[in-house]
């Protein structure tokens, strides 16, 4: 095992996101241990988090995972090919005229109505049973058979006769909310439906849900995001490892010392003198423009603050307390001191979308066994 995504080299030539696939193992390995004998699953869908559906899968299969679910039919077409012995659910679905689709790839669609529990069981008279996840709506308003639909279910289990139902799960709304009014209130509708449904494993929990504790487990879990390194308990310390660090490339330095403004729209006014550096990254790479004023880089410990707006390709930071800077430095957009989660709250979003955003222009770069560096 090599150092991690800290020792990671500032020695190359573009923006760089490094990626460490030996922190999503032990990630892995962490819930897997906390949740036993629930199966640990893994969540990877929108190209595992926007870090790499390729590297990451690989990873999480050498830790033993042998569960995932992706969102798309496309998606799970795709982990196929990565994971030819893995079992694949696609959340968002059975569309019409998919059935042959799953089918072919071997992807257990989730049933998120009755019309698609009649569609699959159909499909399994023709083709015989096939697996498929049946996803209860307990408080999402979202995807999964609603409140009515789940009763008229209930009180007729034969419409599932025909089907190999691997799974019934159901999904929480304010798990990471410190309030776990409503989460109790959904775990308890879940667990009732399931003891009016024809027995089959369980599943309520992702990332957050983990952690309210073992009522919550059920048989399976499917954590995603926290895997990939983002706090599951928001405002408390993160018991996950740092996936993510991403560095980007001081292209030009300039010491201010008349008053000026910064960047679009004159936002920001430079008084007296000052250093500015500019950075090789915008909100085209996923920077996002929220963080216009409002960001913090790091340079070493030092934070260097984002100053006017963030541009497409570019941020202006103020380097005034680190005068040994060079063009060609590396700034920690995500670091050691500033994670995803902080730079999440600067941008008044979550740790979700900063990773699902990262652009693909980072030279990207895979830390540990699952991997060998990608450029
Ligand atoms: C995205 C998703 C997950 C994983 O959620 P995280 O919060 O990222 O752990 C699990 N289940 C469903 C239904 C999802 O949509």
């Amino acid at each position: 095992m090599r150092g991690g995504i800290y020792e990671a080299g500032a020695d190359h030539g573009s923006s760089l996101l490094t990626i460490d696939l030996d922190a999503i193992a032990s990630n892995y390995r962490f819930l897997a241990e906390r949740t036993r004998p629930a199966v640990a699953a893994a969540a990877i869908k929108a190209d595992a988090y926007g870090l790499g559906v390729g590297p990451v899968s690989q990873t999480l299969w050498a830790e033993g995972c042998r569960d995932f679910f992706v969102a798309t039919l496309d998606e799970g077409i795709e982990l196929r090919g990565l994971l030819p012995e893995s079992r694949i659910a696609v959340l968002n679905g059975l569309i019409a005229g998919e059935p042959a689709l799953f089918r072919k790839h071997s992807l257990m669609p989730a049933l998120n109505d009755l019309g698609q529990v009649d569609d699959w069981r159909a499909d399994c008279r023709e083709n015989g049973a096939a697996p498929a996840v049946l996803h209860l709506d307990t408080g999402m308003s979202r995807l999964g058979l609603p409140p009515a639909e789940r009763d008229a279910l209930t009180q007729d289990p034969s419409r599932l006769d025909g089907i190999d139902m691997a799974l019934i799960m159901s999904h929480l709304a304010c798990a990471d909310e410190p309030d776990e009014t409503m989460s109790r209130r959904q775990r308890d509708d879940f667990a009732a439906a399931l003891a009016r449904l024809p027995g089959a494993p369980a599943s309520l929990a992702a990332s957050s849900g983990i952690f309210l504790g073992p009522d919550y487990l059920f048989d399976m879990v499917r954590p995603g995001v926290c895997l990939h390194g983002v706090n599951p308990r928001p405002g408390q310390p993160n018991p996950l490892r740092p996936v993510v660090r991403l560095q980007a490339k001081i292209l030009q330095i300039r010491d201010v010392d008349t008053p000026q403004t910064v960047g679009y729209g004159a936002t920001h006014r430079i008084a007296g003198p000052a250093r500015l550096a500019t950075l090789a990254a915008g909100y085209a790479d996923g920077y996002l423009r929220s963080l216009s004023g409002r960001g913090t880089a790091h340079i070493g410990e030092t934070a260097v603050p984002v100053v006017g707006r963030v541009s497409m390709d570019l941020i202006t930071v103020d380097i005034t307390r680190v005068p040994e800077a060079r063009p060609g430095d590396m700034v920690d957009l995500i670091g050691p001191h500033h994670d995803v989660d902080a730079l999440a709250k600067e941008a008044g979003t979550v740790g979700y979308e900063i990773l699902t955003s990262l652009g693909r222009r980072y030279r990207r770069h895979y830390l540990g066994d699952g991997g060998g560096e990608v450029a």
